[in-house]
């Protein structure tokens, strides 16, 4: 969704988030989040109403596969009501004792924000079904991965904001044709008479910071100012619904938190990996793996 924004949770496997919490447990760690509701019914009219959309329903035939699922009924456990629309993903790395090899698994969850207008709810589903139904492009473990790169990711990369919005306007504009009613969220973005969506002002609306730019430049950017090159100090125009800041502000406190959490767990694995001695091959790559991640990535 738009201005009360969506992501955060993210995307991105991990989901993150804010309010993250860790299992572990001999071998396994999980980036997990909480929340829980029954299902409620709007979700069944909302997903009605996106099936006979043309956007939409191009959005749940890549959520039936992404979920496995028969049909559009089946689709109606993987969203939850929520105070803020948000897509969390729980990454699960395991251990097996025996092998030493690692086993990464996906868990996707979609927050719905509870109490909005049917129209909202469709397009805050159409939306996170774009966070939820991509596998995330960056890895938390990846030695390499800095809050500038993991941004851009979040923004740009397949599955980030920019293609979410997108998909949020096309379902607006479809909801439109079909029922005379227009959301006013993408008004701004559509050109040519409402028939086409300005994907660079878009684009641009993401990286605008206000007051935030020139101690986000200073304190974060640094050298990698090259990889954000839409940073503006214009005032914001677009904000996380659940870091209630611009998006690349409320994406570094995400990043924050997501690599806090991979340092924990990888602190543990080591000390896991250390107890055993390192008996075979696959553990004592894992083993340096874990080395390198925790010496470029953690304190
Ligand atoms: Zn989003």
């Amino acid at each position: 969704m738009i201005s009360g924004r969506s992501r955060f949770g993210l995307a991105g496997i991990a989901a993150f988030v804010a309010g993250a919490s860790i299992l572990f447990a001999k071998g396994m760690d999980v980036f997990f989040n909480n929340n829980i509701e029954p299902v409620p019914a709007q979700v069944g009219e909302a997903l009605e109403i996106l099936s006979g959309l043309p956007a939409g329903r191009s959005l749940l035939d890549k959520a039936l596969g992404a979920w496995n699922a028969n049909n559009v009924n089946e689709l109606h456990k993987v969203f939850k009501l929520g105070h803020v629309s948000h897509t969390d993903a729980v990454l699960v790395r395991q251990l097996d004792p025996r092998t030493g090899r690692e086993v990464r698994t996906r868990k996707v969850n979609v927050y719905l924000k509870a109490g909005q207008p049917i129209e909202s709810l469709v397009l805050d589903m159409a939306h996170e079904l774009v966070h939820a139904t991509t596998q995330p492009v960056w890895d938390p473990y990846d030695p390499t991965l800095t809050a500038v790169k993991y941004i851009s990711f979040a923004i740009e990369g397949v599955g980030g904001e920019v293609e979410a919005m997108i998909a949020e306007c096309k379902v607006s504009m479809d909801f439109a044709r079909k029922y005379g009613i227009s959301s006013g969220r993408c008004s701004e973005y559509l050109v040519r008479g409402g028939e086409t969506i300005d994907r660079e002002k878009i684009r641009r609306d993401f990286y605008k910071i206000g007051k935030w730019k020139d101690g986000f430049v200073r304190n974060f950017v640094g050298h990698e100012a090259s990889q954000l090159p839409l940073l503006s100090s214009q005032p914001p125009k677009l904000y996380s619904s659940t870091g209630q800041a611009p998006y690349p502000i409320a994406l570094l406190y995400e990043f924050e938190e997501l690599t806090r959490i991979a340092c924990d767990n990888s602190k543990k694995r080591r000390a896991l990996l250390v107890e055993r001695s390192v008996a075979s091959v696959h553990e004592s790559v894992s083993h340096r793996a874990t080395n390198d991640f925790l010496k470029s990535r953690c304190r």
